[in-house]
């Protein structure tokens, strides 16, 4: 009797998930749902949204084209600043990196002219 009630509350604290097809209690880590055969998407947390990488991938973009348009990158922040701050600093981003780069590589290649005359 004792080892029952034992073992009942150990099956209870096992991770469960709801089948989205009928709604069945399933173990977490099933792959198909054994009441009706479907097939279930892989047990993850809410917070993995994929939508997130989509708007990050947007401005990302931004961010090439102010790399290799500085020009256009520093116009961009300048418009998108109060609409669309995201896209703006991507944009800005881009044009900053591509000043510091272009900055470290005329120092370098300056230090190196300077070291060898
Ligand atoms: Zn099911």
């Amino acid at each position: 009797m004792d080892n029952q009630s034992t073992m009942a509350s150990q099956n209870d604290a096992r991770q469960f998930k709801f089948c989205q097809n009928c709604g069945a209690k399933i173990d977490a880590n099933a792959v198909i749902c054994p009441h009706c055969g479907v097939a279930l998407p892989a047990f993850t947390p809410a917070s993995s949204v994929p939508a997130t990488a989509n708007g990050k991938k947007g401005s990302y973009w931004w961010s090439v084209l102010g790399f290799f348009i500085p020009v256009a990158g520093l116009v961009l922040y300048i418009v998108w600043r109060t609409s669309e701050p995201k896209s703006a600093n991507a944009a800005g981003l881009g044009a900053l990196i591509h000043v510091v780069l272009w900055t470290a590589i005329i120092a370098f290649f300056f230090t190196l002219a300077v070291m060898t005359a």
